[in-house]
């Protein structure tokens, strides 16, 4: 069944996913946002600042929510929570924003959060899981009463997730879905798209991916050394669609760099070569 926005939809017990109305390449079929918990409430990305989202989540906390905690603060995730904390009277928590042009600047979180900080209402404990690489602010956040993970956008189902430098880093991006392994998690429940079982096995599926990708990065460097990121991107993504080459660029950039931290690429100015 299609994820349809707009509809409070109990995706597991106490949990309920409710679709923000703003599909597209990026985004799937738009930003999930969680509310989690029985007596007292927690909002899980508020996603974007649309009236009508910010009405469904207020209609579904009613007077009881306390806390909007956000992955991280790119637009389609954190700007509602200002909106959402107006109306109900809860509190903001997150990491403050980077300033890369691509960040909700107005993000004001009364709590700041680091790696292992817990979230806590009535029955219901948020660890927050710092795992940078999509966003250097990124934060995962364990429901440790049931094992779910809440991944925002470092893991997503149906879309992949985009690297853009210089906040969105590579290297770290792996080294965070090797942290995924370390968890003990019974599923994903991602920013966008539907609760992902096996979370593990999708963790090593995706480090398998990227680790593909690197090697046709590497491959076309070899075959066109010195090149234009822009015209590497047709060889290194050969197996997408054109209309993705804008957004494909950036993970490629992201691939650059941590080749080139790694010694196995240079960068020239306006092109990298082989090292
Ligand atoms: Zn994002």
């Amino acid at each position: 069944m299609d994820i349809v926005c707009g509809v409070a939809v109990p995706v597991g017990p106490h949990i309920v996913r409710i679709t923000a109305p703003n599909p597209g390449v990026m985004t799937g079929p738009g930003t999930n946002s969680y509310v989690i918990g029985d007596r007292e409430l927690v909002v899980i990305d508020p996603g974007p600042d649309i009236e009508s989202h910010v009405n469904a989540l207020r209609t579904a906390v009613g007077d009881r929510l306390k806390w909007i905690v956000c992955t991280h603060t790119h637009l389609d995730h954190s700007p509602a929570a200002g909106a959402l904390a107006e109306a109900t009277g809860a509190r903001i928590a997150g990491r403050a924003a980077p300033q890369d042009g691509r960040q909700d600047a107005g993000f004001a979180p009364a709590r700041l959060l680091d790696d292992g900080d817990t979230v806590t209402v009535a029955d219901v404990t948020l660890r927050a899981v710092h795992t940078p690489g999509h966003a250097s602010n990124h934060l995962c956040y364990l429901l440790e009463q049931q094992k779910i993970l809440f991944t925002g956008d470092h893991v997503m189902q149906g879309s992949t997730v985009v690297i853009s430098p210089p906040d969105g880093d590579m290297q770290a991006y792996f080294a965070s879905l090797e942290r995924l392994l370390t968890l003990d998690l019974a599923a994903f429940a991602p920013g966008h798209g539907r609760i992902i079982e096996k979370p593990h096995d999708e963790a090593r599926r995706l480090i398998a991916h990227r680790l593909k990708r690197e090697q046709k990065v590497a491959d076309a460097l070899a075959r066109r050394s010195p090149a234009t990121i822009d015209e590497l991107v047709p060889l290194a993504y050969d197996d997408v669609s054109e209309r993705l080459y804008p957004v494909a660029r950036r993970s490629l950039h992201g691939h650059l760099i941590k080749l080139a931290r790694e010694g196995r690429a240079v960068e020239q100015g306006e092109r990298w070569k082989t090292a």
